[in-house]
């Protein structure tokens, strides 16, 4: 394959080493013409954007006007870390931010990963990478961090799916097996090719089983925008990693918080979550036991099959007593996968693979969402969407919104072209994935997505529209996340006020304000949807996973002022960004440097016609229970909040007539979230930044005033 190689372009950079977690430049290459250059970091842009998704939104925001379009050639990907990227005393420091405009969403959309090349690309001297343009010819990228130059080669033979991909890039780009670790490949799948939720794949080479995985940057189709621009993949290749190519200020300081954070895992992990052994797939029956586990597409939060898919059934798939970080030096290592899945169906059809994951929210999305609770199908499942190159949160998503609508006869076998997609009917479901790769049949349609697919449904009369919006599970273009919101009206805003759509990565209040009820009021909640999005929006920030921040917490965690938000690791997360950069910020300051990212970003979505209080209404689905069969399912609970909270007596009234009652009331109460939430956060009634707000901020810049000042 490499024999059919052609080098298109090649750019010379000079090395550099990286000072205090910048290179103070980044990357920009055009696909289309071809042209590459690297661009300066300012103090400005640190100073107000710091790096990671700060970064991607300032470069994207230059590169594109108010009408670019997700397949226009001005759309770029750009993939930045962030100051803190890199390091290898702490765990979950290797994250990188994606971002471009969304097929999905048509706004901007940005989705973290792990994996390698973030902190490679990093490595090899850039801060961040755009990538610009429309190639004719299908090719690759290569970064060489080693020799100090950047090619766009011309790669007509290599496969499009990631696993067989990134394990030949790989190869091609090692001198042998132990250099295949200074390699990193970022690619996505045929699926890209053929829908709008393509995603993503990050890869690292495992030293220990000595093979390349994949890490995923799932949300909003930047897959789809890889493909649409004809790249095959991104390739990195560095010298290697060293205790210290960050450079950073206080490298004891880092240390001594990495030991004390080790001890902790060591000492708290199997108490607690057991992440090192089963991943985030631990929660699944948590959330079955809670009524949050999204079952039949969100119609109930649990299912007397669940126990099908306990954790404890994950912990007996994934393979034990090897250490899964997705960076270097991650102790929390949840990145758990199961070695030599022997697959049964598809082109790959008696491969034995290895699988990443599933984590929580695959085990949800391929699996209980659409009724199915067998393993072996969430597990299959999983190893397509990664190497196909797809969302498994979208994909599960959508599958769910379409069996649903097939059970309603909105759909049926001869709109779906034969396959019978009722709730749990694993084998029509994997056939509709393995079609959706080869751009057929009704995976085609399904992979457009749910908000498209309400249109289209509605367009040719096959039912109710207004049915159709409050069981279709997508906000803002992106379909939701799996956790059943309906009993938490925080977790409602949590989800339907993002920047980007419903991803849980922005707030998770789901315990602390149903289960602990530790937020009651209104103001409490909006308290909570100001601090939590503003300050997990910091790790996107300076290129940090967010798990290790509170999945394990300290034993004395529960005495201290503010529990939830676990003090003494968001206290090691200052002294460690200090030390990597010199500076001497305090944890108030943190969350401000977020703020002023999360308020560019949310006038970045204005600027797009989008970002205004319209956009974050939800499906009522997320809020409360659509249909009698719904309501009936948890009579108990809403007949006591309708004598309790509603002050009317169900006594005597048909379910239509409560599930109407219910829903006035929640309705009613988002609407006063949305309220509380604004004014919390600096915004109108609208949801549009003040520039009073902005200027408090320091984010009073031109570019910005312009587009809020005529909806102030
Ligand atoms: S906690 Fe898990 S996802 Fe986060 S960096 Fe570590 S291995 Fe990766």
């Amino acid at each position: 394959m490499k024999a059919a190689h052609k080098v298109l372009k090649t750019w010379k950079y000079e090395l550099k080493e990286i000072d205090k977690g910048y290179n103070n430049r980044t990357l920009y290459v055009n696909v289309g013409t071809h042209e590459i250059k690297e661009k300066p970091v300012t103090q400005f842009m640190k100073d107000k954007f710091i790096g990671g998704k700060g970064f991607d939104l300032k470069l994207l925001w230059e590169a594109t006007t108010p009408t670019t379009k997700w397949n226009d050639p001005e759309n770029e990907i750009v993939i930045s870390g962030g100051p803190i990227c890199g390091i290898t005393q702490y765990s979950g420091t290797g994250k990188a931010i994606c971002c471009a405009i969304s097929p999905q969403t048509d706004s901007i959309m940005d989705s973290n990963v792990g994996g390698h090349f973030g902190p490679f690309s990093k490595f090899a001297g850039f801060d961040a990478l755009e990538i610009q343009g429309k190639s004719d010819k299908e090719i690759i990228v290569f970064i060489d961090g080693i020799n100090g130059k950047v090619e766009i080669i011309d790669a007509p033979e290599e496969p499009i799916d990631s696993h067989h991909l990134c394990e030949i890039l790989h190869e091609m780009y090692s001198d042998d097996e132990k250099d295949q670790k200074n390699v990193s490949v970022v690619a996505a799948g045929t699926a890209a090719d053929h829908s709008l939720i393509g995603m993503l794949n990050f890869s690292f080479f495992d030293p220990k089983r000595k093979k390349v995985r994949l890490k995923q940057a799932g949300r909003g189709g930047i897959g789809t925008v890889l493909r649409d621009k004809k790249i095959k993949a991104l390739v990195c290749k560095i010298s290697g990693v060293k205790g210290n190519l960050n450079n950073v200020v206080d490298l004891k300081a880092i240390m001594e918080r990495g030991q004390r954070f080790n001890k902790e895992m060591r000492e708290l992990d199997d108490k607690q979550c057991q992440m090192r052994s089963i991943g985030t797939a631990h929660l699944t029956n948590v959330m079955n036991d809670y009524d949050l586990l999204p079952t039949n597409n969100f119609k109930f939060g649990s299912h007397k099959d669940a126990d099908k898919i306990h954790a404890n059934v994950w912990k007996s798939y994934f393979t034990q007593n090897i250490p899964d970080g997705c960076w270097i030096g991650c102790n929390m290592a949840c990145a758990k996968g199961i070695d030599n899945y022997k697959l049964r169906t598809g082109p790959y059809k008696d491969e034995l693979v290895i699988v990443d994951g599933p984590e929580y929210e695959t085990t949800s999305s391929l699996g209980s969402i659409a009724g199915i609770f067998n393993p072996d199908f969430t597990i299959e499942a999983n190893f397509y969407c990664d190497t196909y190159g797809i969302c498994t949160i979208s994909w599960g998503t959508i599958l769910g919104f379409v069996m649903e609508c097939y059970e309603n006869g909105i759909l049926n076998e001869e709109r779906t072209g034969g396959l019978k997609l009722n709730f749990g009917n694993a084998d029509h479901a994997m056939e509709l994935l393995h079609q959706l790769a080869k751009g057929q049949g009704f995976g085609k349609v399904a992979g457009q997505g749910v908000r498209k697919m309400k249109e289209m449904f509605a367009a040719k009369g096959w039912g109710d529209a207004g049915f159709m919006q409050d069981i279709g599970m997508e906000n803002k273009g992106l379909e939701y996340s799996q956790y059943v919101s309906k009993e938490s009206l925080a977790q409602q805003g949590g989800y339907a006020m993002t920047n980007k759509g419903p991803q849980h990565d922005e707030a998770w209040l789901i315990f602390m304000d149903m289960v602990n009820n530790q937020i009651p009021t209104f103001e409490k909640k909006a308290e909570a949807l100001h601090y939590f999005p503003m300050f997990r929006t910091w790790f996107g920030l300076v290129g940090l996973c967010k798990l290790p921040w509170n999945d394990v917490e300290p034993e004395n965690n529960h005495l201290t002022d503010e529990p939830a938000k676990v003090p003494e690791h968001l206290d090691n997360y200052v002294t460690i960004y200090n030390a990597v950069t010199g500076q001497n910020i305090d944890k108030y300051e943190l969350v401000r440097q977020s703020e002023r990212v999360y308020n560019f970003q949310r006038i970045f979505n204005i600027r797009r016609g989008f970002g205004l209080r319209k956009h974050d209404a939800q499906p009522y689905r997320a809020a409360g229970p659509v249909t009698n069969e719904e309501y009936e399912s948890r009579q108990e609970r809403y007949d006591k909040q309708m004598k309790e909270l509603i002050g009317v007596d169900p006594v005597g009234k048909s379910t239509t007539e409560k599930v109407a009652i219910t829903r006035k009331y929640r309705e009613n109460r988002y609407e006063q979230l949305l309220d509380a939430v604004y004014t919390r956060r600096g915004w109108n009634k609208n949801g549009v930044p003040t520039i009073e707000h902005l200027k408090k901020l320091g984010m009073d810049l031109p570019e910005l005033i312009e587009i809020v000042t005529p909806l102030q």
